[in-house]
């Protein structure tokens, strides 16, 4: 058994880990629809999903075509409008293969601009109570990487739940946002629980200082203000991972956080965390994979000549920037993209 903690005013009993859709989009069809089934069989009850996470919704509907009411399911919109926004339900609620969903979330507000942009008549807000209207949702969710646009929305009380970022890295969501949304009854579902994955995609390489997949989901776990997690799995051992954790959860001590924290946070707040958002560069410089690799030279220095290797596989290489800025606009996490492929480009091909 999982545990399980009350969403909020939505009233519905999530099992503290959720299944989250973005690692799928690089998981087979096939990979990724065992990922969703063996996670509804380990009791998972709460899957989330996005309209722009390419064909993840397709790959979870496919399993919701015969397991739908075994779960809380949850999408999100983009748009800022709210004639784009129901553009854009109609076709998650094809690719979903149903006609409700339990949480429809207006995704990443995260800048002022964007949150007057969907607050305002006519924005993406007015399509989600229209669709609760209609019955095409339940509850009505924001997803934001912006403390002050979170506390902002809760404030609102337009929303019945938020996801925001947390773990051991980014913990002043667990400070100040959270504490509030509890007061006002608003569910609070985490993204990136595991910062992204880029302590243990560290460990598999063997580097040292890493930490555990345990102590990270300890973390976040033992934060009672956490209503539901969300493990993003492109292989079935990520679910499985995470609900194992989950079932042996051990609250950290006062060192443990500190060691942890410190550690995670060493690594600078301003990692990379895979979540593919700039991956629309008109050059096709696979970014994401670069970033990572700055990232691990950062953090580990020594290791520098091994990446070496690494980089010369991806094509084409960070040399053909045009620094068009598209992927800083994109990155919500505010990372100095051209900069570190930049350095990283002159750093890995200048002669040893
Ligand atoms: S700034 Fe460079 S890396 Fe970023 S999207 Fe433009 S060409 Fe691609
Ligand atoms: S660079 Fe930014 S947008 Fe790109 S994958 Fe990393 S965190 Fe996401």
């Amino acid at each position: 058994m999982i545990r399980k903690r009350l969403l909020g005013r939505t009233g519905f009993e999530a099992t503290e880990i959720g299944l989250g859709g973005i690692p799928m989009i690089r998981s087979s069809f096939d990979k990724a629809v065992k990922i969703v089934h063996r996670a509804l069989d380990l009791g998972v009850n709460f899957l989330d999903t996005a309209r722009n996470y390419r064909d993840s919704e397709a790959k979870m509907g496919a399993v919701m075509r015969t397991r739908r009411d075994e779960c809380f399911l949850a999408t999100k919109s983009s748009a800022g409008t709210k004639e784009a926004a129901l553009a854009e339900l109609a076709v998650s609620l094809k690719e979903l293969q149903t006609d409700k969903l339990d949480l429809w979330q207006l995704h990443d507000v995260s800048t002022p601009r964007r949150y007057e942009e969907v607050m305002a008549p006519g924005g993406a807000l007015e399509a989600a109570k229209q669709a609760r209207d209609e019955g095409k949702c339940d509850f009505i969710g924001v997803t934001s990487h912006s403390v002050p646009v979170l506390e902002q929305a809760i404030e609102s009380g337009e929303f019945d739940t938020i996801m925001c970022v947390y773990n051991l890295a980014i913990g002043d969501t667990g400070d100040r946002v959270m504490p509030l949304a509890k007061e006002r009854n608003v569910g609070v579902a985490v993204m990136k629980p595991l910062s992204g994955g880029i302590f243990f995609r560290m460990a598999r390489e063997g580097a040292a200082d890493t930490i555990t997949p345990e102590a990270a989901w300890n973390f976040v776990l033992m934060n009672p203000n956490v209503d539901v997690a969300l493990a993003g799995a492109r292989w079935l051992k990520d679910i499985e991972q995470a609900v194992h954790c989950s079932r042996r959860f051990a609250a950290l001590t006062g060192d443990e956080i500190r060691e942890h924290t410190t550690r995670a946070r060493a690594l600078g707040e301003d990692v990379c965390r895979d979540c593919r958002y700039c991956e629309s560069c008109p050059e096709e410089i696979p970014i994401p994979a670069m970033m990572q690799i700055a990232d691990r030279g950062r953090a580990f220095p020594y290791e520098w000549p091994k990446y070496r290797e690494e980089y010369a596989g991806l094509r084409p290489h960070a040399d053909v920037c045009t620094e068009c800025g598209v992927c800083e606009e994109s990155c919500p996490f505010d990372l100095p993209i051209m900069e570190r492929l930049r350095h990283l480009h002159e750093r890995l091909t200048r002669p040893m």
